[in-house]
């Protein structure tokens, strides 16, 4: 059996979230949703002159699931579910197809869903991995000062937009040599327990963490499985969020703060603890998120900079790739994922173009730049640029005298480009 709902969104309905109701009949074990729009194009957010639709569902208990625009149908059933939806009771009752019209185009968008109830589970038409062959990189990567960990803090699978599976992400994880990896996909945790139950060895540290996607940015909160709330695309209902999120323990993160990003259009947003100020490679505009970053600082908030590579494709190499940026947390004796988030949390942290460097370690008398002889080492402060020395060997110390409110440090190759960033060290613990 099934049912068609339809409908249309005009411009002034853009990034507005509706819910849909509609009835599901006793008897039901599984509910397949397929939907179609006009004038069609995809999320990126550099195209327009075109719809998107995102889609979701809630049962009469709550969410079960989120697939954005990049699933054209979904089944949710009692005993196994679409990646990015939950598999379990089809209660009878009135659930609610949740539709956001992302981008709506002058003409309009007129949509239709179809809903086809089944009183047959049926099975999952694919199989998901669930071991790790993969072994670490023999001699690449440079030793880390005792205590730190390396490890890349945002990506994505087949659980939200990206291509491979959680399993297949830990291989990667685990062939470039990261320590932790945080998992990060969109509005929804169904890839916690996919993780969870991945087996190997020399496996990383995983935290379990979300993409709170919202129409005006995203945000990442680590340590945390619940339904973090994406609907309302204001700097109140985003804060509101984060805090509950923060007070439940979560890490915080605002997510790529720079054209296209998609940027943060929450100025006032407040209740984070990080700013990726390094997404994927360092010249895809992180100048501005850097700038950003620094605004705060200089206003007194300690923020921390995280970096993220937000991996999508492990399958296209000329695509992203897990560890670029690497960010690079001091967890001490304590090797395990509530660590690295308390040392994110307060900044014992910095970030790197990759796994294997350079690296960057600022304390209050001394830098340690590793491996970038002949870049550039910037120190900056409240005040600004307060010194800038060529770094004259492939592992170099120099004490450095903490005057000003904060200090912290870059290192930049000849043409400006970033190689590593520090967190700041504060005049005042
Ligand atoms: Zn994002």
């Amino acid at each position: 059996m099934s049912i068609v709902l339809r409908g249309a969104f005009a411009i002034a309905d853009e990034r507005r979230y509706s819910l849909i109701p509609f009835t599901v009949p006793s008897g039901v074990r599984s509910i397949h949703v397929a939907y179609t729009y006009s004038h069609r194009i995809a999320s990126d957010p550099r195209l327009r002159d075109g719809n998107t639709l995102d889609i979701g569902l809630f049962d009469p208990n709550g969410f079960r699931g989120w697939s954005g625009s990049h699933k054209d149908a979904f089944t949710v059933a009692e005993t196994w579910a679409t990646p990015a939806y939950v598999a379990g009771p089809i209660v009878d009752g009135t659930w609610s197809i949740l539709i956001g019209p992302y981008k709506v185009s002058p003409r309009g968008c007129e949509y239709e869903v179809r809903i086809t109830f089944s009183a047959d589970p049926g099975l999952p038409p694919f199989t998901e991995p669930d071991r790790v062959y993969a072994s670490p990189p023999r001699g690449l990567a440079l030793a880390a000062e005792a205590g730190w960990l390396r490890g890349d803090l945002h990506c994505h699978t087949r659980y939200s937009d990206g291509d491979s599976w959680p399993a297949d992400m830990l291989s990667s994880a685990v062939a470039r040599g990261l320590d932790f990896l945080g998992v990060t996909d969109h509005n929804q945790t169904g890839h916690h327990a996919a993780y969870a139950q991945v087996q190997g060895s020399h496996l990383p540290l995983v935290l379990p963490g979300v993409e709170v996607t919202t129409y005006g940015g995203h945000w990442n909160a680590w340590g945390t499985d619940k339904f973090l709330d994406f609907r309302e695309p204001t700097s109140a209902a985003v804060s509101q969020v984060m805090q509950a999120a923060a007070a439940n323990r979560a890490l915080v993160s605002v997510n790529h703060p720079k054209p296209f990003g998609p940027p943060w259009e929450y100025p006032d947003a407040a209740g984070f603890h990080c700013i990726e100020v390094w997404n994927g490679g360092w010249p895809e505009q992180n100048e501005v998120s850097l700038a950003w970053w620094d605004t705060l600082l200089r206003a007194g908030r300690r923020i921390a900079a995280v970096g993220g590579s937000d991996t999508h494709r492990l399958k296209d190499l000329a695509g992203d790739r897990l560890g670029r940026p690497t960010t690079w947390a001091h967890v001490g004796s304590d090797r395990s994922a509530s660590a690295v988030l308390s040392a994110l949390h307060t900044g014992r942290a910095f970030v790197s173009r990759d796994v294997d460097g350079p690296q960057l370690y600022l304390s209050r008398d001394r830098v340690r730049v590793v491996d970038a002889p002949g870049a550039h080492l910037h120190l900056v402060t409240d005040q600004g640029l307060a010194r800038s020395v060529p770094v004259p060997s492939a592992d170099w110390t120099t004490s450095v005298a903490l005057e000003a409110e904060y200090l912290r440090a870059e290192v930049r190759d000849n043409s400006g480009e970033m190689l590593a960033l520090s967190n700041p060290v504060w005049r005042v613990m």
